[in-house]
């Protein structure tokens, strides 16, 4: 067992099963071996690639996209841009290389915040982002007043969800419990839920992203400015277990590493948006990534890269590309979501709502 496998079990002796959400939170966050304080989750040496990682052009289209509603928000003079969860820094370094060039007004309004809990990361974040004197942060309830332009790829997927299974007598939360050194997952105490559902029915449901879509859409609302939520979940809400584990770019047992293995489920973005309303601000989409990295202009920007680019390059090009928009790559699966106050116009890549 890991050091964190064996804590984890130790607590399950002496206090009893963990629901899902709990061992989620244990496994990713605990101060000292919680997957994303420790481990390199992100690139070809972590555990996975995503898409900032694939190609640089997914950051400037992003970088361009927040320009736009920096522009439609009446040009600022100063304004938060904020990126929950940076990863290596990739994605906000390639932003502002694009934002310097396209909008360089902006560029001088702007304040670059991360929030982030990986010290290696931070380390690499400070690297990519030399000259730009980011402030980091440990979570996002401490920034400071300002209108904001709030970016989050991959960051929602981390955050615990509870899972409840349905039992001939009802709903019930779903617990990892201890067979001698092993967890297994079992049915823990009953809870009430409305939905009606095949016996076996697993549902996910996700206050922790629920409370933090919540808290950036009311600081929207109040300071004005705009979210783009970036991951992979389903365009409307359903059942299913979705909890999944990866190490070294491999499928793994969520339950036999805890710490060691990064782990996730997909993101409910219907459940997010219907949450962030209550809270005053617009929402738009979610759109497939594919779809809305068209709309941002990717095939031209790529058509531009290819024009310096040596046949080699062009292939591997080509491929990034393809690997962000192709409908079985990342371009169906992941989704994207934007918050915007209620001052701003449909913001660049979404449909008007219906
Ligand atoms: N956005 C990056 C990285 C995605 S991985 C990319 O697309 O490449 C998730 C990121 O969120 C990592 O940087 C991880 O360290 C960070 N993270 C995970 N849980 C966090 C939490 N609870 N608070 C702050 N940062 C967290």
């Amino acid at each position: 067992m890991t050091p964190l496998g064996r804590e984890i079990a130790a607590r399950i002796a002496s206090a009893g099963p963990l629901p899902i959400d709990e061992f989620m939170r244990l496994c990713l966050s605990h101060p000292e071996h919680g997957y994303y304080r420790k481990q390199m989750p992100v690139g070809a040496a972590g555990d996975f690639i995503t898409a900032p990682e694939i190609s640089q052009v997914f950051g400037e289209l992003i970088g361009l996209w927040a320009a736009e509603v920096w522009s439609t928000m009446g040009r600022p003079e100063a304004v938060h841009l904020v990126e929950l969860g940076p990863g290596r820094g990739t994605l906000m370094a390639d932003a502002l290389r694009a934002i310097s060039k396209v909008a360089p007004a902006f560029r001088t309004a702007l304040y670059v915040h991360l929030v982030e809990i990986n010290p290696a990361l931070r380390q690499l974040q400070d690297k990519a982002l030399r000259n730009t004197a980011p402030e980091w942060h440990d979570d996002f309830a401490s920034f400071p007043d300002g209108p904001l332009i709030v970016i989050a790829n991959e960051f929602f997927d981390a955050l615990p969800v509870r899972q409840l299974v349905r039992n001939p007598g009802g709903w019930c939360e779903r617990v990892v419990a201890l067979d001698g050194e092993q967890f297994r997952f079992a049915s823990g105490a009953p809870v009430s839920h409305a939905a009606e559902a095949a016996i076996g029915s697993i549902m996910e449901i996700a206050p922790a992203r629920e409370a933090l879509a919540h808290t950036i859409a009311q600081r929207l609302a109040a300071q004005r400015g705009a979210a783009l939520l970036i991951d992979y979940g389903p365009l409307v809400s359903g059942l299913g277990d979705t909890l999944q584990a990866v190490r070294d770019h491999k499928k793994v047992d969520p339950l036999a590493e805890p710490g060691l293995a990064d782990l996730t489920t997909h993101v409910d973005f219907a459940a997010l948006a219907a949450i962030a309303r209550t809270a005053g601000v617009q929402t738009h989409g979610p759109v497939p990534q594919g779809i809305f990295l068209q709309r941002l202009g990717i095939m031209a920007r790529a058509a531009t890269l290819m024009q310096k680019a040596t046949p080699q390059q062009a292939a591997a090009l080509g491929n990034a590309i393809g690997r962000l928009i192709e409908p079985e790559q990342m371009g169906t699966l992941f989704k994207v979501l934007a918050l915007t106050d209620r001052l701003q116009p449909l913001p660049p890549g979404f449909d008007p709502s219906p």
